[in-house]
C-alpha cells in the first residue's frame, strides 16, 4: 500500500525520509549551513518548517521511527538514539535534490552537537513539515533571533514587492548579520546583544515596544525567538497593537535552560 506521495506503508507505517550531508559551510561564527541531499519528493516535503530526526552524537547506529498515515511519529521501543527537533529549510531545491538547514551552534543539545560534528556522508531524517504560518498583508512586522533568521529570510524573499514594514533581527554582533533580500519598503534592523547571553536580552521586546502601531488592519506580525521574549512581544502585539489571532504568529523557537522535543 502507498501514501499519496507514493511512499510504501508497512502495517500502516511508512519509513521516514533519510537525507545525506553533501556540504557543510560556516555562514557566520555561530551559524553552520548543512546541505543535505535526497530524493526530489523528500526535499520538496522538507520544509519550510521541518521536523528533523537527529542522530545523537554518542549513538552511531540510530533506529529511525516510522510515520503513521495521519503523520504521527511512531517511535521504536527502547533506546533509539534519535532526537526530534524543529528547524527551517533555508533553501529547498527539489530539482537538484538539495535542502539547506542553518543550525545555530549554541553549544548544547543533540541538534547543535550533530551540526557541529556534521561531515559529508552523515545522515539525518525528516518526519513531516509545516508552513511558516504567514498571512498576506500590506504592513509586516518580522521579529526574531538567529534561530528564526532562516524563516525570516524566506518570509522576506516571498513578501510582495509592495509590502512595507520592519524586520528586527537580534544577533550577537555585526559578524552574525546576513544579507536578507526583500521588498525595499521593509526596513531590516539588526539588534546587537553584545556580551549578553542569548535568551537574556530584552532587545527584541524593547524594539517592538518602541514601534508605533501602523494604521489600519492590513497588518501581520511574525515572531520567532526564545520563548519568554516571544511571550513579551505577543502580549504587546495583542494588547497595545490590538492584533487579532489572524494578524499575528508568535511562537517560541527555543526555551532558555530547557531542551526542546524528545
Ligand atoms: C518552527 C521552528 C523552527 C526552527 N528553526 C530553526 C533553524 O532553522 N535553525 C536553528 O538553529 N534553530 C531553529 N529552531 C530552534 C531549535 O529547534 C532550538 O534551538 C532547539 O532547542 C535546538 O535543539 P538542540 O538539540 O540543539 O538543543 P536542546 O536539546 O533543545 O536544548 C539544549 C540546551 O540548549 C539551549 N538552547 C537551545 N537553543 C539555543 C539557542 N539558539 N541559543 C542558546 N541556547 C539554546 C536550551 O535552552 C537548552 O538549555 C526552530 C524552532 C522552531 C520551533
Amino acid at each position: 500500500m502507498t501514501s499519496p506521495d507514493g511512499a510504501v506503508f508497512t502495517d500502516g507505517l511508512r519509513p521516514v525520509d533519510v537525507l545525506t550531508v553533501v556540504a557543510v559551510t560556516d555562514v557566520t561564527p555561530s551559524v553552520r549551513r548543512v546541505t543535505l541531499s535526497g530524493e526530489p519528493a523528500a526535499v520538496a516535503a522538507a520544509g519550510p518548517t521541518v521536523n528533523l530526526l537527529v542522530p545523537r552524537a554518542d549513538d552511531p547506529d540510530p533506529l529511525w521511527p516510522r510515520i503513521q498515515r495521519d503523520g504521527r511519529i511512531v517511535w521504536p521501543q527502547g533506546s533509539h538514539g534519535v532526537a526530534l527537533r524543529s528547524y527551517t529549510a533555508r533553501r529547498q531545491d527539489p530539482a537538484a535534490g538539495e535542502v539547506d538547514i542553518d543550525f545555530v551552534l549554541h553549544g548544547d543539545g543533540p541538534a547543535a552537537a550533530w551540526a557541529a560534528a556534521a561531515r559529508p556522508g552523515a545522515v539525518l531524517a525528516v518526519a513531516g513539515a509545516a508552513s511558516l504560518a504567514e498571512r498576506p498583508a500590506g504592513w509586516l512586522l518580522l521579529a526574531g533571533d538567529e534561530t528564526s533568521l532562516p524563516a525570516i529570510s524566506r518570509l522576506l524573499a516571498t513578501a510582495p514587492p509592495t509590502a512595507v514594514g520592519v524586520a528586527f533581527l537580534e544577533v550577537a554582533g555585526p559578524e552574525e548579520e546576513q544579507p536578507l533580500p526583500g521588498p525595499p519598503g521593509i526596513e531590516v534592523r539588526w539588534l546587537h546583544r553584545g556580551g549578553t547571553p542569548p535568551g537574556e536580552s530584552t532587545l527584541l521586546a524593547d524594539a517592538v515596544a518602541a514601534l508605533e502601531r501602523p494604521p489600519g488592519d492590513d497588518v501581520f506580525a511574525w515572531v520567532g525567538a526564545e520563548s519568554a521574549t516571544v511571550r513579551a512581544v505577543r502580549a504587546d502585539l495583542r494588547g497595545r497593537w490590538g492584533l487579532g489571532r489572524a494578524q499575528h504568529h508568535a511562537i517560541g523557537y527555543w526555551r532558555l535552560g530547557k531542551a526542546m522535543g524528545s
